[in-house]
Parts: structure tokens; sequence; C-alpha cells
């Protein structure tokens, strides 16, 4: 592995942690640091600073607002952000949406929409999956049929994340049935305040709404919304679900979070003792911090392999099982780390109205909250068990 960091480069990383300390806004911070989800307002105005700053978008080629970081800086920009604590940018527009439209849109829509994205005026959403249609998504068949100068969509689609705060929704839709099913799929941009659109919340077992479903009822979308050809949407959800695996490792998340729960077991009792002097508990940690450690590693060989230009294939599927699982067992021993406190979780706005003080220590709030959220980490993006079909077939063949 040849890795190094040049001192324009350290100094780069100076310049990230400086600003990331100086400009977080203290209660994004706060709830980032608990592992609840960002108020919708305080995420679009600190993505909002982000812009100003010109780092909102290092994945965007420079003519259309990115960065031009070499892959190096990119790596350590997004090492300084997730050990500031800062919560995840929202990815649907600028790591899923934005570079497919970059990529396969038309000028018009590449002037529509790209810098709303950047500047976070538009909320988007990813309208994938159906409840018989998941892991399996091109069997999907929430259709589109065309009439005169729009498509006129019917169907559902599920566990849309964010979808009550969307303005758009990136959606795959049948346009064709008598083939592959792959090949009769097409990519469309709807406006979620177009009649028929119905948006019902789904609470999580975090008891928080993030999750809904989606119901499109004759909606009609003018095909100017249609992105590239139609029937080839499978292309552009390939591409749109290779960017979405990026970064998916989340080691510099789980050592900012290793760091919390170190820090809540030098509070918490134990016996007589502090959490942190029990042999056992130590061991689970140590364990943790050695698994992650060895991510680390495996992150850091795989990034001077696309440094030297190797292209990587099932290495991001790795990444994303042992990121996915070393996450869940680092806030599964937070809560376990609570004590009996740990059973106690409320929702975040029942917990804010409390007059009578919270239950528990104050950094109790959240834990149990975000390791019932994380259980999905292993879901979302594409299920631990598909990513290790993936890897057996890049081994076997
Ligand atoms: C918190 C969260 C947020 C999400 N946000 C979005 C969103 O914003 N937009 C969106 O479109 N979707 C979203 N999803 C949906 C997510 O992409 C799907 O849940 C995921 O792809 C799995 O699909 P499924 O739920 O239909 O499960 P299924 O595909 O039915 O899988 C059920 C089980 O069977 C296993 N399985 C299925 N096929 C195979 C196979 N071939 N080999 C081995 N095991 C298999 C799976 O691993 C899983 O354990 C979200 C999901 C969650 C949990």
């Amino acid at each position: 592995m040849e890795l190094r960091f040049s001192a324009e480069d350290l100094a780069f990383q100076k310049e990230v942690r400086t600003f990331l300390k100086e400009n977080l806004p203290a209660g994004l911070l706060d709830r980032s640091d608990r592992g609840l989800h960002p108020l919708k307002e305080d995420i679009v105005a600190w993505q909002k600073v982000l812009h100003n700053k010109g780092w909102i978008a290092p994945n965007w080629p420079v003519e259309y607002g990115g960065t031009g970081w070499s892959l190096t800086r990119k790596y350590i920009y997004d090492r300084e952000y997730f050990l500031s604590g800062a919560p995840q940018t929202i990815s649907f527009g600028l790591r899923m949406v934005g570079p497919v439209i970059f990529s396969f849109g038309t000028q018009e829509q590449k002037d529509t929409y790209l810098q709303d994205i950047l500047e976070s005026n538009t909320w988007w959403c990813q309208g994938f999956s159906e409840p018989g249609s998941g892991s399996d998504l091109a069997s999907l068949s929430t259709r589109a049929v065309r009439d005169g100068d729009a498509y006129v969509i019917n169907g559902q689609k599920i566990w849309t994340t964010f979808a009550h705060w969307a303005d758009m929704m990136f959606c795959l839709v049948r346009t064709k049935s008598d083939c592959k099913p792959q090949e009769g799929i097409s990519f469309i941009l709807i406006d979620m305040n177009s009649p028929g659109v119905e948006v019902r919340p789904i609470v999580g077992l975090d008891l928080d709404h993030t999750l809904n479903e989606v119901f499109l009822d004759n909606v009609r979308v003018p095909v100017q919304n249609l992105i590239g050809e139609e029937n080839k949407g499978w292309t552009y959800a390939k591409f749109l679900l290779g960017n979405e695996r990026s970064g998916i490792a989340r080691v510099a998340r789980s050592q900012y979070q290793l760091a919390k729960l170190k820090q809540i077991a030098g509070v918490e009792h134990q016996g007589n003792g502090l959490l942190i002097d029990d042999a056992s508990f130590r061991s689970q940690i140590a364990r943790i911090e050695i698994e992650l450690k060895a991510l680390e590693a495996m992150e850091l060989r795989y990034l001077s392999q696309e440094i030297a230009g190797r292209k990587l294939t099932a290495e991001t599927s790795i990444l994303k099982i042992r990121g996915a699982e070393i996450i869940q067992a680092i806030r599964s021993l937070t809560v376990t780390a609570l004590g009996p406190y740990g059973l106690a979780y409320e929702p975040d706005d029942v917990f804010r109205r409390r007059n009578d003080g919270p239950i528990g220590p104050e950094h109790l709030h959240g834990a149990m909250a975000d390791h019932l959220y994380q259980r999905a980490a292993t879901i979302y993006g594409g299920t631990n068990e598909i990513q290790r079909n993936i890897v057996a077939k890049a081994i076997a063949g």
C-alpha cells in the first residue's frame, strides 16, 4: 500500500478541521452526537454553509460545481467531516440524482435542477423500492404509460426516506413488459406536488418518522422529466447505486461513536467501579476497536489501489458489510453501557416536551433510538446478504 499525505494535504486537513470546528452549529452537532436525525431546517442551513464554502459536492466535476479534489483530498475531507461529529449531508440530491442528471440528463434538466441541488433549495427522495420489489428491484411494477406530452403513472413506492419533506422524487417506473425485466424500466423525475401523489408515514422502530409509502394515482409527469432514453432506466439506476455505496464503510463515523461509547463507559458505574474498568466490558470494546482498525486498513488499501488507477467492484460490498456490522455493534454496546436506562426510550418530540426532566442521564437520549435505527444499516443501500452474493460471484465467478 502506497499512501502518504503531502505537506499540502496535511495543510488541507488542518483547514477542514478548523472550518468544521468554527462553523458546525451546536444544535446540529448535539443531535448528530446522540444519533438523532437532523431537523430539516438545520440540515438545509448547514448544507448552505458548506455550499458557500464550495465544499458541498466533492464528487461532482468542477464544471458543475464540484471541488476538483484528488481522491486523497476527498478521503481527508470525508474523514475530518465525520470525526467532527457532523451529520451526513442528505444523499438524495447530492450523491444520487445530481450525478445522474449531469451524466445522462438533457441541458434543460441540468439547468433546471443542478444549481438547486447544490444550494439545497430542492429536497429529493428516492422512489425505487416497492412492496414486492426491494432486493429484486428489477421486478418493480409501478407503471408509466405515455399519453401525449406526459407519462401517466400508477403504482406504489415504499420505504421512501424523507418523502414527506421532498419537493421531487426520482423514480423507477415500468414502461415495457414483454421483455427482460431490466429492459423495460425508465428513470423519471416526479414533482411531489403533482395531483395524485400521496405520501403516508411509516413510523420506524426508533419511533421517528423518516420512512414513507408513496402512492401514485394517475400522476401526469411531463415527458421532459424522463432521464435519458425510455427503457434504459436500469443503466442509470445501476450508476446511481454505485455512487450510493461510496464512503459506505463509515470508518470515521464509527471511530467518533466509539469514542463516545468510551466516554459513557467512563462515567457509568458497574458494581463499585466504573464500567470502563470492567474487564469484560473492556474486552468487548477492544474487539470492536480491532475490527474497526482492520476495516480502516482495508479502506486505505482500496483507496491506494484506486489512486493507482484500479476500479473497485466487489470491494465496496465488503466495506459495506463490515461497516454496517461494526456500527451496529457500537450502538448495541452503547445501549448496554447505559444499563437499565438503556431500555427507556421516548420519541424525540416527547423528550423535548417533558417538563419533569429526562429519564436517566442526559447522554441516554437518542442511544436506544439510534441502536434501533441502525438495525437498518444492513438493509438499506442493498442488504448485507445481497452484498455477500456480489462478493461470492466476484470470487467464484
Ligand atoms: C431505513 C431504510 C431506508 C430506506 N430508504 C429507501 C429510500 O429512500 N428509497 C427506496 O427506494 N428504498 C429505501 N429503502 C428500501 C431498501 O432499499 C430495501 O429495504 C432493501 O433493498 C431490501 O428490500 P426489501 O425490504 O424488499 O427486502 P427483501 O428484498 O424482500 O429481502 C428480505 C430478506 O431476504 C434477503 N434476500 C433477498 N433476496 C436475496 C438473495 N437473492 N439472496 C440472499 N438473500 C436474499 C434479504 O437480504 C433480506 O434479509 C430503505 C430501507 C430502510 C430499511
